[in-house]
């Protein structure tokens, strides 16, 4: 299809290349609307504890089984312009919050589905657009106000990092390990955090996760320390090291090679035991450095000569190589080790350390566990299971109750969860779309509305009677404590969920409904959509366009 339009001649102007598509106006909006609208309806049915799981088999054939928001949206290959955004919306949500990327992506597609409604009444997408803005300034308000503080000061905090933590896992597919799980989240978030000046950092960076096949979830182990996915460079060599004094060494134990290749003669044999003893000699004091510095366990982000291994090993000193540069940062904070970068700066307080190092079996392949670390500021956590599969969930369980419990720390506001918060916000915005009157009104209101999916979604995929349970909630949030009401989805009926310990971070919520907001905004100012084909246009035939209609 090509776009032609006309001279004020009547001669036919090509403007775009041929295998262009093009809609405009309402038709592009419809379209548009309606894609998103199918990514949300796809993750709709997984939001929740009681939400259904997904199967989603590759084009090579490979099944992930999952519940997961983000994960559902990575793997379906969406094609679609506007659906890819959304996409991209969970993707954003998933890396900035770890969590709530379902709710985010419903959420979009009602505000969308609520504006396809007032387009129809011939309400401008611009007065949506700014009614919705107006709507999200409103909600951040609100949650502002509504956001339970956390004491991170006070010991106790760390049972609502734990509570988070089980709310985030409510819908993952993991059984009774949820309850293990959390106390791992639980702790390795609290083993990570730091105070920077006022400010509170929780970087999950600094959590590794490490999955290997084999046992069960519920043998997932938090390690005070970092796991090596490596073994001894040396079989003499010691596989268990305990109060480890651990060296750092990024530089080379071998001798660097020239750059050229030179050819040396010579003559006399004597001569050739001193020019090889001269290598090894070196290699060898290289080695006595390590040692004199008290050190028992050498981590070597670099590679070891067979001739210094063999030193180390004579030493008693545990030795690896090749470490990652990823891993030497995270072993620097988990064992308070400086990481050398010169063998004749290595003094004995660089060196870090740990209770125990020591070489293990898991599954059919050796790695190194240091262990046991004080205070660590890197955590490693170890995932069993039985099945790929399994841990695959497994693992973005804990992914998200890592998260949720960062989030805590670092913006330390929960609210609760089941719907509760989004039911509330509904509530304050209807009351506030009459203050502002006019089209805008209509807008916040389709806003307060599209909210109230999040409720009606939860009690949906519950089995429950969503329009019952909508006007119950309705009424329980005009009560005092109604910001608390939500649905428990295990009895079917409004409740306190704050008292249910459902809480989630108030982070999470934010940027749910803000980045919702803006995709919806984003998609609803396109009024246009100009598709460029994707091969390019044969040579137009001689003669042009003879016979041929203009297409509009
Ligand atoms: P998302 O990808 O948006 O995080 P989930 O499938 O994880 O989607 O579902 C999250 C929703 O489930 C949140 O609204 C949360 O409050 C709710 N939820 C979690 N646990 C419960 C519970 N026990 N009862 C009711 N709602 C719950
Ligand atoms: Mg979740």
């Amino acid at each position: 299809m090509a776009y032609l339009t006309q001279t004020s001649g009547g001669q036919p102007v090509l403007i775009l290349k041929e295998g262009t598509s093009r809609s405009r106006g309402k038709e592009a909006q419809k379209n548009n609307i309606a894609a998103a609208k199918i990514i949300a309806e796809v993750v709709r049915s997984t939001l929740g504890p009681r939400g259904m799981d997904k199967m989603i088999v590759d084009s090579i054939g490979d099944i992930t089984i999952t519940n997961d928001g983000a994960t559902i949206l990575k793997e379906m290959d969406v094609e679609h312009p506007t659906a890819k955004m959304i996409v991209e919306v969970a993707k954003t949500q998933d890396d900035m919050v770890g969590d709530g990327t379902t709710t985010t992506v419903v959420f979009a597609g009602e505000l969308l589905k609520k504006a396809e409604d007032l387009l129809d009444q011939n309400i401008h997408a611009t007065i949506i657009v700014s009614g919705y803005r107006k709507a999200v300034q409103k909600c951040m308000e609100v949650l502002d106000k509504l956001g339970i503080t956390v004491d991170l000061e006070d010991a106790h905090y760390t049972d609502t990092l734990k509570k988070v933590a089980l709310t985030s896992m409510a819908s993952k597919t993991i059984g009774t390990a949820r309850e293990h799980f959390a106390e791992i989240a639980k702790e390795a978030v609290k083993a990570i955090a730091e105070k920077r000046g006022d400010t509170w950092i929780a970087d999950v960076d600094n959590i590794q996760i490490v999955k290997k096949e084999g046992k069960s979830l519920q043998d997932t182990e938090l390690i005070k320390g970092i796991i090596l996915d490596k073994e001894a460079v040396h079989s003499d060599m010691p596989k268990r090291v305990q109060k480890a004094k651990i060296a750092l060494v990024n530089a080379p134990l071998e001798i660097e090679k020239t750059e050229t290749s030179a050819e040396i003669r010579i003559r006399d044999p004597a001569k050739i035991t001193a020019f090889l003893d001269k290598e090894t000699n070196m290699l060898k004091a290289m080695v006595e450095k390590i040692k004199k510095a008290g050190t028992t366990v050498l981590i070597c982000q670099k590679g070891i000569d067979d001739a210094a291994q063999h030193f180390l090993a004579k030493e008693g000193i545990l030795a690896v190589q090749r470490a990652k540069d990823s891993d030497m940062d995270k072993l620097s904070k988990a064992t308070d080790g400086k990481i050398t970068n010169n063998l004749d700066d290595l003094k004995p307080e660089d060196l870090g350390h740990a209770e125990l190092v020591e070489e293990r079996k898991i599954g059919d392949v050796k790695m190194i566990f240091i262990e046991g670390c004080k205070d660590p500021k890197a955590v490693s956590i170890l995932i069993r299971a039985g099945l790929t599969r399994m841990m695959d969930e497994a693992e973005r369980a804990i992914h998200d109750a890592l998260a949720v419990a960062a989030d805590v720390i670092e913006k330390n506001k929960i609210v609760a969860g089941g719907g509760a918060i989004e039911a509330e916000l509904s509530k304050e915005l209807r009351n506030y779309a009459v203050k502002v009157g006019g089209r805008e009104q209509l807008a916040i209101e389709a806003f307060a509305e599209s909210l109230e999916i999040i409720p009606k979604t939860l009690a949906e995929n519950a089995g429950l009677e969503k329009i019952d349970i909508l006007v119950a909630l309705r009424s329980a949030h005009e009560k005092p404590k109604g910001q608390y009401m939500g649905v428990d989805v295990f009895t079917g009926k409004v409740a306190n969920m704050y008292e249910k310990d459902v809480i989630e971070p108030l982070s999470v919520k934010e940027h749910a409904i803000k980045s919702a907001t803006e995709a919806a905004s984003m998609i609803l100012r396109i009024d246009d959509v100009i598709a460029g084909g994707k091969t390019k246009a044969p040579p137009m035939p001689p003669g042009g366009y003879g016979g041929m209609p203009p297409e509009y």
